[in-house]
C-alpha cells in the first residue's frame, strides 16, 4: 500500500503563525530514517483548545506547541512533566488513554546544545540575556544542571524579576548588562532580537571583555545564516552555536516522547541546516 495509508500515524506542530517552522522538515527526515509509518504536519491554529481537542479525536501521537500557544496548551494537561511545570509552558503535548501529557523540551534542546560546545553549567556562573518564554526555560534549565549562580538581564525589570524570583537566579539591571557579560562563564542569549538580521542588544565590546573567562554563547535565536551575535562571539575567541542547534535537540527529545524511542539527531541536524539554507560554512 501507498503512503500514507489508513494506518499512518499523525503528528504535528501547532503555532500562529506557522509557515516558516523548520520542525516538519526535522521530524520527516526522522521519521523517514526510522521507517516509521507516520508524518509530521503544521497547522496553522488559533484556538488551541479546539485543534487538541481535533487531533486528539484524529489519533494523533501528539504535538509541539510553538508561539503564541505554549501558555494555552500548558493549561490543557492531565499530567505535566517537572520541567513543564516549573517553565509554566508546553512545547509538547503526548495524547494517551489517560489524557494529555504536557512536556517542555526547550530546556533540555538548551543543555545538549551546551553539551555540544563542551560547556557544563554545573558550578559556574551563568548570564541568561532576556526573560520571555525562552529565558525563563533557559534559566530553569541551567538552574536545575546545577550552576553555581543565575545571572538574568531583561530589557524590563519586571520581566527578569519575575524570572529570578521563580528560580532563585539574580537580576542584573539592563544598563549593566556589558558588565555582567564579563563574569558568566557561559551566557544564553533568549531575547527575540537577531531573527531578521538586526544587530545584537550584546555590544562587540562587551564580548571582547567577555572572551577572557567565557567558555560558551548559545544564541536561542536563528536565521538563515549565522546570527549577527555568533559571528561576533566566534570573532572574538568565544565558542558559540546558534538556536538551530537548540532546535535540533528539543525536536530530538518531543520525537522520544512521541516514539519512546531515540531519535536519529544526526538526520535530524542535517534536515535543519537543508531546511534552513545552510551552507558548509555555518553547519548546525
Ligand atoms: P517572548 O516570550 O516573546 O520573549 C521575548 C524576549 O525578547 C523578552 O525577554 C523581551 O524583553 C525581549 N525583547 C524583545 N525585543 C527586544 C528588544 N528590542 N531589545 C531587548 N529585548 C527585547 O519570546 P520567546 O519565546 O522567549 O523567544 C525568544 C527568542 O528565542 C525568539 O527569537 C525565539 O525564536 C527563540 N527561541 C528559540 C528556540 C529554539 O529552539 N532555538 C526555542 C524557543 C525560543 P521584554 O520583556 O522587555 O519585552
Amino acid at each position: 500500500m501507498s503512503f500514507p495509508d489508513p494506518s499512518t500515524r499523525l503528528c504535528g506542530v501547532i503555532g500562529h503563525p506557522i509557515a516558516h517552522s523548520l520542525s516538519p522538515a526535522i521530524h520527516n527526515a526522522a521519521l523517514r530514517h526510522d521507517e516509521r509509518n507516520a508524518v509530521y504536519v503544521a497547522f496553522d491554529v488559533t484556538d488551541v483548545e479546539t485543534a487538541v481537542s481535533g487531533l486528539r479525536a484524529l489519533g494523533a501521537v501528539g504535538v509541539n506547541v510553538t508561539v503564541p500557544h505554549k501558555r494555552a496548551a500548558w493549561e490543557l494537561a492531565t499530567r505535566r512533566s517537572d520541567e513543564a511545570e516549573r517553565i509554566g509552558a508546553a512545547n509538547t503535548l503526548v495524547f494517551t488513554e489517560e489524557g494529555i501529557g504536557v512536556h517542555n523540551t526547550d530546556a533540555e534542546g538548551i543543555l545538549r546544545a551546551l553539551d555540544d560546545l563542551g560547556a557544563s553549567p554545573s558550578g559556574v556562573r551563568c548570564l541568561v540575556v532576556g526573560a520571555g518564554g525562552a529565558g525563563r526555560a533557559a534559566v530553569w534549565a541551567l538552574a536545575s544542571a546545577g550552576a553555581s549562580e543565575v545571572l538574568v538581564a531583561n530589557r524590563t525589570e519586571a520581566g527578569a524579576n519575575e524570572v529570578a524570583s521563580a528560580f532563585g537566579a539574580h537580576v542584573v539591571p539592563w544598563g549593566e548588562l556589558d558588565q555582567a557579560l564579563g563574569r558568566a562563564e557561559i551566557v544564553v542569549h533568549a531575547t527575540a532580537v537577531g531573527m531578521d538580521g538586526e544587530p545584537s542588544v550584546i555590544a562587540d565590546e562587551a564580548l571582547r571583555r567577555a572572551s577572557a573567562g567565557c567558555r560558551a554563547l548559545l544564541d536561542l535565536v536563528y536565521a538563515p545564516g549565522e546570527t549577527d551575535l555568533v559571528g561576533r562571539a566566534r570573532a572574538a575567541g568565544i565558542q558559540s552555536a546558534d538556536g538551530l542547534r537548540v532546535l535540533v535537540h528539543q525536536a530530538a527529545a518531543a520525537y522520544r516522547l512521541f516514539w519512546g524511542a531515540e531519535a536519529p539527531v544526526d538526520v535530524m541536524r542535517e534536515a535543519a541546516a537543508q531546511a534552513a539554507g545552510r551552507d558548509r560554512t555555518s553547519p548546525v
